[in-house]
């Protein structure tokens, strides 16, 4: 078995860059799949990170990331921008397949794969992450002190999300497809009886704009079918997060929305062997810092499984 890794990790944001820090401490030379187009994982998208404890002055996702990516490289850990394509888990030995059809082998694997949050698939959607649009209120409220923004989605997100900001924000603004809430009757009540927050029903957001930073965006109401504008800094889009987990689909448990399922407080999953960490397994918290907290309970629960097998 001399070919045979003590440990693969599947993912490059904090639960992996974390997982591989600590596993390569421990000199166990881990090999990660950063994947092939958002190597550093979801906060390569952002700009300014204000919640990462130890940065008082707040860091760019990127530069945050490149740093984790970097402390990981210092000890030891192979990093490798590739997508795994297939895996088997089962058993003793667990192969990883590559793009390039390269099967990979290892006694323990850590997936890390995080979740892709749902997007509106607007024209510029992307090009304003981090300059008015956001996924996250936790992450960004702060940032729309005294402005005027909207939120899309009639969910319980969408509600948590909206009465979140209004502590911020001058007003909110909420925008559904439908012309009733799907959130529980607890946050619908609590929303409809907050004064900074409004509703826009029947309508869907079909335009964004602004020059660097958005300015407004444009509506459409689904009955109707009149177009209007409405001007506002910031647009949380919280109609739900897909956790990545396809490739797993058969082999470690999920539960109905497919997010792993681990024996918490551990990050065991089903299979011996095999450890789960970060956003594809939390649909709770999603923050940077708990996704590298429990990619550091992966690595060290990985550590604990091999010493065992020795
Ligand atoms: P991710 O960061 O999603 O990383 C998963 C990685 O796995 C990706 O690099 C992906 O390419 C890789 N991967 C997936 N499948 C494969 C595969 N088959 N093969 C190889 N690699 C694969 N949190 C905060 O705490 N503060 C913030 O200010 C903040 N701002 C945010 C701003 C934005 C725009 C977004 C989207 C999120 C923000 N978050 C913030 C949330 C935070 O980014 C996530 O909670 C965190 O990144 C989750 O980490 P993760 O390691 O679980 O997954």
């Amino acid at each position: 078995m001399s070919d045979v890794r003590n440990v693969i990790i599947i993912g490059s944001g904090p639960a992996g860059y974390a997982a591989a820090l600590y596993t390569a401490r421990a000199a166990l030379k881990p090999l990660v799949f950063e994947g092939s187009v958002t190597a550093g994982g979801a906060l390569m998208n952002t700009t300014d990170v204000e919640n990462y404890p130890g940065f008082p002055q707040g860091i760019m996702g990127p530069e945050l990331m490149d740093n984790m990516r970097a402390q990981a490289e210092r000890f030891g850990a192979e990093l490798i921008p590739d997508d795994v394509i297939s895996v088997e888990l089962n058993g003793d030995v667990k192969t990883v397949t590559d793009s390039a059809g390269t099967v990979h082998r290892a006694k323990s694997v850590i997936v890390a794969t995080g979740s892709q949050h749902r997007k509106l698939d607007l024209p510029r959607e992307d090009e304003f992450s981090g300059r008015g649009i956001s996924w996250c209120a936790t992450c960004d409220g702060f940032f729309f002190k005294d402005q005027d923004i909207a939120v899309v989605g009639g969910g319980d997100t969408a509600m948590e999300e909206a009465t979140f900001l209004s502590r911020f924000a001058r007003s909110v603004t909420v925008i559904h497809r439908r012309d009733e809430l799907r959130a529980s009757k607890a946050m619908q009540e609590r929303a409809f009886a907050d004064p900074k927050i409004s509703f826009i029903w029947d309508t869907e957001v079909i335009g964004v704009d602004g020059e660097v930073k958005l300015t407004g965006i444009t509506l459409r109401n689904l009955k109707t079918g009149e177009v209007s504008e409405l001007p506002v800094t910031g647009l949380f889009i919280a109609i739900g997060h897909d956790p990545r987990s396809e490739l797993f689909k058969g082999q470690l448990d999920m539960d109905a929305e497919g997010y792993l399922v681990v024996e918490a407080p551990s990050t065991r999953t089903n299979l011996p062997g095999v450890f789960a960490s970060g956003d594809v397994v939390d649909h709770t918290y999603r923050q940077a810092i708990t996704a590298a907290g429990t990619g550091v309970s992966a690595a060290l629960d990985a550590e604990r499984y091999l010493a065992h097998l020795a």
